[in-house]
């Protein structure tokens, strides 16, 4: 096939000079001077190095690149703590709408009312599901949640007059939490875990004392397990003054069932590109909103969206309007007011869903985890990949490898790469860091049983095939576009742009 034969080409190799995508219309305004129009000093001395390329070129390279990928619209995504849910169709022509699409995000809020209304219904239906009573949609990404929240319980300390050093994470917390409070500024303290996979309360109690700002929790954990002790946790917490955080990446667990703020939860993040679909995981646009309750809410984010007199109450002087008058607010988190096209979609997700169907969501997704669980149960499966933690999973489960390497010669690795060949993507291996040779999956709710009856089988035909030869599955993947990549100098030395 031609098309194949230069499949390897970047955009840069296939670049001629003159070819064209478009043709500009001719000028219909006089010419200005180039100076008049911009500084020399701000000018480029060069015109940018771009790709030359005509149209259908350009579609055919990236439709060749698209197809080199695995991604959702093609097969099973069971990556744990991701939840990679169907993103419905109908979310992409709501986003695709001209007001929505084409809004400049510096309009006048007058005439951006429809955006801000919204915002502001979406920040009303984030508030609800969190059960805490203020929301500002600005993070872009869970993590960047994360970190608002922690500037938060430092702004609401130091508001107190109060210096703390320290913010407690478990020790299966996700490395975003770590990091967080690294870039914010404050010390790690790693809070143990039970035999049972629960936030171990003897370690929490000698850990909280009155350094500690905050503890960071993930509930379900990412054990993909309920915390029985969230209501003491939350009294320890509480009793040294510190801030309990939750990390809203689980969400998809319990969301229309119950609620962080009814648990003592004092700042909650969404991932929205997670709970509420959006196409995810090529590295955005994400979104991460955090919603507080009343004592944190003087800090939050600047501009805050707020619906003005009639407005908020339904009323007809309809008015909405961004807020900047928040004189301890920790300011604002970037440029613009968030990643809109996302808000839309998560909009339109829990409006078509209702309270009862963001229920179901859940429920589903536990349901399919725990089906998920005792099929493989069935497949014999668990006799290799043990469940770490054998009690009733929520969305997620974590299987431990440990007796499949030490039998059956293959790691947890070994077995991700194969299941590429049987047309899945892997789930999440070596996290939580907690369970050796750790296989951390998700279904999530969108999956049929027949899915997920598919994926128990290859994972026990892998198994089988390793018994009579563990070098296929060591040698895995045969059947992707590339064989296995040095991950650790892909992510040490990155090549990422177009060597001259
Ligand atoms: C995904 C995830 C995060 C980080 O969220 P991003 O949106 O990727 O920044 C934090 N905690 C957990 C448990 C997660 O799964």
């Amino acid at each position: 096939m031609i098309g194949a034969a230069d499949d390897e080409l970047t955009i840069y190799e296939r670049s001629r000079p003159g070819r064209r995508a478009f043709v500009a219309p001719a000028l219909d305004v006089p010419e200005a001077p180039l100076d008049e129009l911009l500084p020399t000093s701000l000018r480029r001395a060069e015109p940018p190095r771009l790709p030359e390329v005509s149209e259908p070129e350009i579609v055919r390279h990236y439709n060749r690149l698209s197809k080199r990928n695995f991604d959702l619209d093609t097969g099973f995504y069971p990556l744990g703590s991701c939840t990679m849910k169907h993103n419905p169709k109908l979310h992409e022509r709501v986003a695709a709408l001209s007001g929505h699409a084409h809004l400049h995000p510096l309009q006048d809020p007058r005439r951006a009312q429809g955006a801000l209304e919204l915002m502001w219904r979406l920040q009303q239906a984030l508030a609800e599901i969190a059960g805490l009573p203020h929301v500002s949609l600005q993070p872009s990404a869970g993590s960047h949640g994360e970190l608002a929240g922690v500037l938060l319980t430092r702004a609401f300390h130091e508001d107190h007059g109060e210096v703390r050093t320290k913010v407690l994470t478990p020790d299966t917390a996700h490395g975003t939490n770590p990091a967080t409070v690294t870039m914010a500024g404050y010390e790690v303290v790693k809070v143990g875990t039970d035999a049972d996979g629960n936030v171990d309360l003897d370690d929490l109690r000698a850990k909280a004392d009155a350094e500690v700002a905050c503890l960071m929790l993930t509930n379900p954990s990412t054990l993909g397990l309920f915390e029985p002790g969230i209501e003491q946790i939350a009294e320890i917490v509480h009793g040294v003054g510190a801030t309990l955080y939750y990390d809203g990446a689980n969400l998809n667990a319990i969301m229309g069932v119950c609620r962080p703020g009814d648990m003592g939860f004092d700042i909650v993040h969404f991932n929205l590109h997670k709970t509420f679909t959006q196409p995810h995981g090529g590295g955005g646009p994400g979104s991460g909103p955090i919603a507080v309750a009343e004592r944190i809410a003087p800090y939050l984010p600047r501009p805050q969206v707020v619906g003005r007199d009639g407005a908020a109450n339904g009323g007809s002087e309809a008015g909405y309007d961004l807020d900047y008058d928040r004189p301890k607010s920790i300011g604002r988190l970037r440029g613009m007011h968030g990643n809109y096209g996302v808000f839309v979609r998560a909009y339109a997700y829990i409006r078509s869903l209702g309270a009862a169907g963001l229920r179901e969501v859940s429920e589903v997704a536990v349901l399919n985890a725990n089906y998920l669980l005792a099929r493989l149960r069935h497949e014999g499966v668990l006799e290799y990949l043990p469940s770490a933690y054998p009690r009733l999973c929520m969305h997620e489960f974590v299987l431990s490898g440990a007796p499949m390497k030490r039998e059956l010669q293959i790691r947890t690795l070994d077995l991700a790469k194969r299941l590429l060949d049987h047309g899945v993507h892997p789930p999440t291996v070596y996290f939580p860091l907690i369970v050796e040779e750790a296989l951390l999956i998700e279904p999530t709710e969108t999956e049929t049983r027949e899915t997920l009856d598919r994926f128990a089988a290859a994972v026990a035909e892998i198994l089988r095939e390793a018994r009579d030869d563990p070098s296929v599955a060591r040698s895995a993947p045969y059947r992707t576009p590339v064989r296995r990549l040095d991950e650790a100098a892909a992510s040490r030395r990155p090549v990422i742009r177009q060597p001259r």
